[in-house]
């Protein structure tokens, strides 16, 4: 497929910890759109979730070391330059201004489409930026749309056709406090990054 340099997909998520369910999406929402890349925007204050162990700083290496060797998979540190709370509409508009010759789709699950209604600004997050969807088990994506709809009539939403892998990070956190293997399902620099980092801590 012929790459438009001027489409970039914008990946946000805590990323506390990333795993192999980020890198599928991101790499497949890479090959089901003609984007140039796919940029993993860590949020450093997620006003979605309340408690998160690992900082920012951290989360951000981890990131990078999720899409080592994945050319057109980036990471960027933006929303730590704008002011608290980092809202998703915010971003968005923000790198609109900045790259006014760059179009963006945003990449989510379908469990963060079902909350996108409880979204800071919500249908002005909808009209402004085309959405690319993951089903998650949780959320079948033909339901979960029809219900979001409801709620944001002129959402743009195409899903990127994935095999479900049910996995998350809180779970992986868990088994990772309690030292249990993690099956594989965090890419081995990540894994290494996160054992330096929680070693460098303690
Ligand atoms: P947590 O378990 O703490 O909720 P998470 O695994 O959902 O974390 P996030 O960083 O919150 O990870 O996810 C960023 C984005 O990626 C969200 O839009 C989320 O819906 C999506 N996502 C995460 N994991 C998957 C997965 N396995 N399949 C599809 N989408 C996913």
């Amino acid at each position: 497929m012929q790459r438009d340099e001027r489409l970039v997909v914008l990946f946000g998520g805590t990323f506390d910890p990333p795993h192999v369910g980020h890198l599928a999406m991101a790499q497949l929402a890479l090959e089901q759109t003609r984007a140039s890349r796919v940029c993993l925007l860590p949020s450093p204050a997620p006003p979605h979730k309340e408690e998160q162990s690992l900082p920012f700083a951290v989360r951000v290496k981890l990131c990078q070391a999720l899409v080592e060797g994945y050319d057109r998979l980036t990471v960027s540190t933006f929303e730590a330059d704008l002011p608290r709370p980092s809202f998703t509409v915010d971003t968005v508009l923000a790198l609109q201004a900045l790259h006014p010759d760059t179009r963006f789709l945003f990449l989510l699950g379908g469990d963060s489409l079902a909350q996108l209604p409880t979204w800071e600004r919500a249908q002005e997050l909808a009209r402004t930026i085309p959405f690319l969807v993951a089903a998650r088990s949780t959320h079948p994506l033909a339901s979960t749309l029809d219900t979001v709809r409801q709620q944001l009539p002129g959402i743009q939403v195409q899903a990127v056709e994935m095999p479900i892998l049910d996995v998350s990070s809180s779970w992986l956190r868990a088994r990772f406090d309690q030292n249990l293997s993690l099956c594989g399902l965090v890419p081995e620099p990540v894994l290494v990054c996160w054992r330096s980092q929680s070693h460098a801590r303690q």
